[in-house]
């Protein structure tokens, strides 16, 4: 068992692999029990490539086998930064028979990202590519190898440059591999700190995870999954997603973007039965559906998750996408809710499903930590088979993020139904959801009250129709504020992945402040505005906060 892992309690791992909800089957075991039972079927589709089972497994161990030979072995921890390539998946496979560890951080990532995680990890290489989407990721690995000593090997797909290319030895190495009970890999938390969290996942726990929704979205060996969103996210990955997929002798077709006129093809050319989309790439796909609708003939169940999905836009998927609309919630830390087929159309409409497992426990509870009248709103905390009980050496976070019973706490407002279906119902988390990507206010302001003509930062939500919410920065500035564009390039500058970039900026003389002497950033959105969508003209509400001036737009 690494260190800085925190397990579940003996008499709760005990329960679980009593009841065979931990099945004690690793993660590159279940991979060779399917290339063992369907050799011939075709595992992954990237591009002009295909992989059979049987192709993909020798891939893994000879994968397995070179990375061994360079010296990496178990509990090392690697940080993986690929985009949806046939790599990501071998990579980590045959990183999950050697018991390494590989972080799974976004394609667009960078330094301030890998810098942090590389430390908090010790990382002993570094998985890349040499250029996606017309970044040169090999510049960025010889800045994360001038500052980190652990970093021994830089592994890169394409043109190696300096660095090394992906290994491969004859075969996979005589070594035991990890058991079960081992964190096979790390998710990268949507995060409510300065500093991204890591979330360990267990192979027992994620086999289970993945096994379990597979069977609830009736995956077989004739599924065609399409992995369009980064298969680093969980949603991507294991709801049921890549690792369903391949529990199950299906095809998995990669694709590196989300967009309807390079997805419908990909769906129409390769038969593809299901995809896991945010509410902000079903809202385009609906837009483009109509004049392409025979390329979606094959599809018969779309995910829709990891944001809020608004009524009228559930309303249009099954019309317009003519396939079966699935609502997920779930979060990397774990617990997973699914909406079902037998559920009336009206439930999967308007709630985002149950648990997956009878053994999720979940709890809606009010400010003081009790629990809430059935059916009325609260803080969802929950525990089970598959939810984490400790971020990764965060022990002074985890006294907060956790019950002492075990629970986590997730920052999310839920009322769950008298059927079980829970209804997302708000967040009391200080992450802004844009699209499906989570930005840690926390992190922003961090970055932001770096810079000397910023003397404090509120990050806060804007509702917007396409994304849901945007990034606003409000700003109290020192001397002249800086303006949108320059606080673009500044964090640019600082390494921080785009995604977190402010959308807005508006500048203020004082922060509304509540009992406590915390900036009230609930009246600060109604004062400003933002909790409504602009107006269609893009002229939004004016701004109610005296002094509040837009220093955006330029
Ligand atoms: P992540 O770990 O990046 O998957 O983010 C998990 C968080 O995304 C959850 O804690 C929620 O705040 C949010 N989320 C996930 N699914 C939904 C959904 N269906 N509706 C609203 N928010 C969601």
């Amino acid at each position: 068992m690494i260190d800085g892992f925190v397990p579940w309690p003996p008499d709760t791992a005990e329960r679980y692999h009593s009841a065979g909800t931990w099945a004690g089957e690793t993660l590159g075991a279940l991979l060779r029990a399917e290339a063992a039972r369907t050799p011939d079927n075709v595992a992954l589709l990237d591009g002009d490539r295909s992989f059979t089972y049987a192709e993909l497994d020798g891939w893994v161990d000879r994968l397995a086998g070179g990375f061994s030979a360079a010296g990496l072995s178990a509990g090392d921890r690697v940080v993986l930064q690929l985009p949806n390539i046939a790599e990501h998946v071998a990579v980590s496979f045959a990183f999950f028979r050697l018991g390494v560890l590989p972080v799974f951080t976004l394609p667009n990532h960078r330094m301030a990202e890998l810098d942090h995680i590389c430390g908090l990890t010790g990382a002993a290489a570094y998985v890349t590519i040499e250029r996606f989407l017309g970044y040169d990721h090999r510049g960025l690995a010889k800045a994360l190898q001038a500052k980190h000593e652990s970093l021994r090997h830089v592994f890169v797909v394409g043109d190696p440059g300096d660095f090394s290319p992906l290994p491969e030895a004859p075969s996979a190495p005589d070594t035991p591999g990890p058991d079960a009970s081992d964190v096979a890999f790390f998710l990268l938390s949507g995060g409510t700190t300065a500093l991204p969290k890591l979330i360990p996942r267990t192979h027992d726990d994620y086999v289970y995870q993945a096994r379990t929704a597979a069977e609830i979205c009736e995956y077989t060996a004739e599924t065609r999954y399409l992995a369009t969103l980064p298969i680093a996210f969980n949603f991507t990955w294991g709801c049921p997603g890549v690792v369903g997929a391949l529990a199950n002798g299906a095809a998995i077709v990669l694709s590196t973007v989300p967009d309807p006129q390079v997805c419908f093809p990909l769906i129409a050319r390769h038969g593809v039965t299901t995809t896991s989309i945010v509410p902000t790439i079903a809202h385009s796909w609906v837009g483009a559906a109509p004049e392409h609708r025979d390329s979606l003939a094959s599809l018969e169940l779309v995910q829709v998750g990891s944001a809020v999905l608004h009524r009228t836009l559930a309303e249009e998927i099954e019309p317009v996408l003519t396939a079966r609309l699935q609502q997920v919630f779930g979060m990397s830390e774990g617990l997973l809710c699914l909406t079902r087929r037998t559920d009336s159309p009206e439930t999967v409409l308007s709630t985002q499903g149950l648990p997956i497992s009878k053994h999720d426990e979940l709890r809606v509870v009010d400010l003081e930590g009790n629990e809430v009248p059935a059916g009325e709103a609260g803080e969802l905390l929950t525990r089970g088979p598959y939810t984490l009980r400790g971020y990764y050496r965060a022990e002074q976070h985890n006294a907060g993020a956790f019950t002492e019973d075990g629970f986590y706490r997730t920052g999310d407002l839920v009322r769950v139904t008298e059927s079980g279906h829970v209804v997302v119902a708000g967040r009391a988390k200080d992450v802004i959801v844009r699209g499906g990507d989570k930005v840690s206010a926390a992190e922003l302001e961090g970055h932001l009250t770096s810079h000397d003509r910023i003397e404090q930062a509120a990050v806060v939500p804007m509702a917007d129709e396409v994304l849901g919410e945007r990034t606003c920065a409000v700003l109290i500035p020192d001397g002249t504020p800086p303006t949108l564009g320059e606080l673009r390039r500044y964090l640019r500058d600082r390494g921080l992945a785009s995604y977190k970039f402010p959308d807005r900026v508006v500048t203020v003389e004082a922060f509304p402040k509540s009992g406590l002497g915390k900036v009230d950033k609930k009246v600060l959105v109604k004062q400003l505005g933002l909790d409504a969508p602009p107006a269609p003209d893009g002229a939004g509400p004016e701004p109610e906060l005296a002094g509040a001036r837009d220093a955006a737009r330029s």
